[in-house]
């Protein structure tokens, strides 16, 4: 099938065979590209007009028990400054942000066993106490079901776990013998079944990544239907196993966001700071390839540089308002308007 008919046909049914997405990767074209970018953005427009949602993003710590050959901040990087901050600070960082307008806040970090079941839940209630109509957003890692479903009951909203790969054995090649596809795929499904707003994701272009692979990627997102979807370039790290592999390109993520758009015309979909990084227009194009979601920095300034998940991670070195009217500016520079309520996912 010509690359046109396929964009037709995913336009349509939202759904192409594993074979017709990894010939739509390859067939790529910036002509192709800019189509499925109409295609993305028509789409998005209808269902989000030009409103781009923001969430505050709070790096809680740094301090990780995993080994992930990507990540910067793996247990193994042993000239990595780490850091965790307390319930006290994470509070803060979020009552900032509610002055600033957010209503959102993600709470991301490495696997610290600091942070238990019974301490999180408490945070989680504070937080929602002190900032009346926010979401929280929690993406910490691979834990039991008992454990979400705690952290549910306690009033958390959503839960960001990218799937990293769809490919098992691709899953082996980027992660350390200990951790396993279907314990990811384990928490996916528990997480959506207790009843948050689940985020799925993988990185683009993470080393030895096939266009077969990214199909299934697609696949997946097709099937789970997640709610948001994170994607990003791999940017290699100096301290990772990964160092001199290539990155992931603006080109190929754009690309992808567009299809992504496609599949399933809701998903919440960040144009991420790691676009941003590799780029310095990064995020603008992700927006205008069919992405609605931005997430500013809210973590204490003193922190940011030492949450190098990737090396030259930009927005390190602003306050929590720079980093928010930066953004907003950026959006603006392209017709779009940052919007500062739930930004729930619509289900249509
Ligand atoms: N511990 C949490 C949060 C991980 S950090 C979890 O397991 O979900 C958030 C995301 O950053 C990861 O899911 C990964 O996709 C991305 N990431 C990590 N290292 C990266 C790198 N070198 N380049 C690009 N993205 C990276």
């Amino acid at each position: 099938m010509p690359p046109e008919t396929l964009i037709d046909k995913l336009s349509a049914a939202h759904s192409l065979t594993l074979d017709e997405y990894a010939a739509l990767i390859d067939s790529r074209t910036p002509e192709l590209a800019r189509e499925l970018a109409h295609r993305a953005v028509e789409v998005r427009q209808s269902i989000y007009g030009t409103d781009v949602y923001v969430r505050g993003l709070i790096e809680i710590s740094n301090i990780c028990k995993n080994d992930c050959l990507y990540c910067g901040i793996r247990r193994s990087n042993r000239s990595c400054h780490r850091y965790r901050l307390t319930p006290e600070q994470i509070l803060d960082c979020a009552k900032e942000g509610y002055a600033l307008g957010f209503r959102t806040f993600v709470l991301q970090g490495g696997e610290d066993g600091y942070y238990t079941d019974p301490l999180l839940c408490v945070l989680i209630e504070k937080i929602k106490s002190a900032c009346p109509g926010c979401a929280v957003t929690l993406s910490l890692g691979e834990r039991s079901r008992e454990s979400y479903q705690r952290l549910f009951d306690a009033g958390a909203d959503r839960y960001l776990l990218r799937h990293e790969t769809a490919d098992p054995v691709h899953y082996a090649a980027l992660h350390p013998p200990e951790m396993s596809f279907e314990n990811r795929m384990r928490c996916l499904r528990d997480l959506r079944e207790i009843g948050y707003q689940v985020g799925c994701g993988f990185m683009v272009g993470s080393p030895g990544q096939t266009s077969a692979q990214l199909a299934q990627d697609l696949k997946f997102i097709e099937t789970f239907h997640p709610d948001m979807c994170g994607i990003g370039p791999f940017v290699p790290h100096h301290e990772t196993p990964f160092r001199d592999k290539p990155g992931g390109t603006v080109e190929l993520t754009c690309f992808l966001l567009s299809v992504i758009r496609l599949i399933h015309p809701p998903v919440l979909l960040p144009a991420t700071t790691a676009l941003g990084t590799i780029h310095p227009t990064g995020r603008e194009q992700g927006i205008l390839a069919g992405a609605n979601v931005v997430m500013p920095n809210l973590s204490p300034v003193a922190v940011r540089g030492d949450y190098e998940l990737y090396d030259n991670k930009i927005c390190t070195g602003e306050e929590s308002a720079q980093c928010r009217g930066c953004l907003e500016g950026r959006m603006e520079s392209i017709g779009y308007r940052v919007v500062t309520h739930r930004g729930d996912v619509k289900r249509i």
